[in-house]
């Protein structure tokens, strides 16, 4: 029949500790087809996560000759460190109709919508239910001493204050609530028109089988 779908750049952004990583995994879990971007970071890996997995842990030098060479489709300062998208696995999966996934800050998702990859993108919001739980779920999470703790609460509303920017805003409070929101957000957004370059041979097709009825 129809179409080669053309890929669809997720962006999931929040205040740290609301939920993207979670919520990132089980949407990988519900379609194995979407790839995640793995992102370049000068900052230091925590305990449990591996290099080329969660992040590209290089140093600020490899970092900086990357973003100059154009090799980063966006990059940001974030809590002391650089972050950046590489450009060459994104394009690589949505020149093969494949979906990216993003996990990354507000600069990062203003950046990729103003791009010329933009009419291609789906961003989604993440809110806590509250601060208080906000900083229950970062001290949960175990993963930071209480000063990185403190700090990622201290600049949560700055990521929380660019929320209008996003395509949808959820607020994660219920996990399989809000995992059930978001699957419906990427089905219904793989059927938007520009995500469908098929469609317009299909309706050729279907003119000329009407005009040869005529
Ligand atoms: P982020 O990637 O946004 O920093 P995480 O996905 O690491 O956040 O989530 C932070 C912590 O909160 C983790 O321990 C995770 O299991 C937990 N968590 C995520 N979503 C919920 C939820 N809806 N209810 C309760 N705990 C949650
Ligand atoms: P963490 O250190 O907790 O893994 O990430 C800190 C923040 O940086 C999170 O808000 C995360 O979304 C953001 N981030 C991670 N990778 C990137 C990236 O490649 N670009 C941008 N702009 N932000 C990122």
């Amino acid at each position: 029949m129809i179409q080669t779908r053309r890929g669809l750049l997720i962006i999931l952004s929040s205040p740290s500790g609301a939920g993207k990583s979670t919520l990132a995994r089980r949407l990988r879990d519900w379609d194995p087809d979407i790839e995640f971007s793995v992102s370049a970071t000068t900052r230091a890996p925590r305990p449990g996560e591996q290099d080329g997995r969660e992040y590209h842990f290089i140093d600020e030098a490899s970092f900086k000759a990357n973003v100059s060479e154009g090799g980063m489709l966006e990059h940001a300062h974030v809590f002391g460190n650089f972050y950046g998208s590489p450009l060459e696995p994104v394009r690589n999966a949505i020149d093969g109709g494949r979906d990216v996934l993003f996990d990354i800050d507000w600069q990062g998702a203003q950046q990729i919508t103003n791009s010329a990859l933009g009419a291609h993108t789906l961003s989604i919001f993440l809110l806590p239910p509250s601060i208080a739980e906000l900083r229950s779920r970062l001290e949960k999470r175990a993963q930071d001493d209480a000063d990185t703790i403190a700090r990622r609460m201290a600049k949560s509303w700055d990521e929380i204050s660019h929320w209008g920017a996003y395509d949808f805003v959820l607020v994660n409070d219920d996990l399989d609530a809000t995992e059930a929101q978001l699957k419906t957000i990427v089905t219904a957004t793989r059927l938007r028109r520009s995500q469908q370059p098929g469609l317009t041979e299909h309706v050729r097709r279907l003119q000329s089988e009407f005009e040869e009825l005529t």
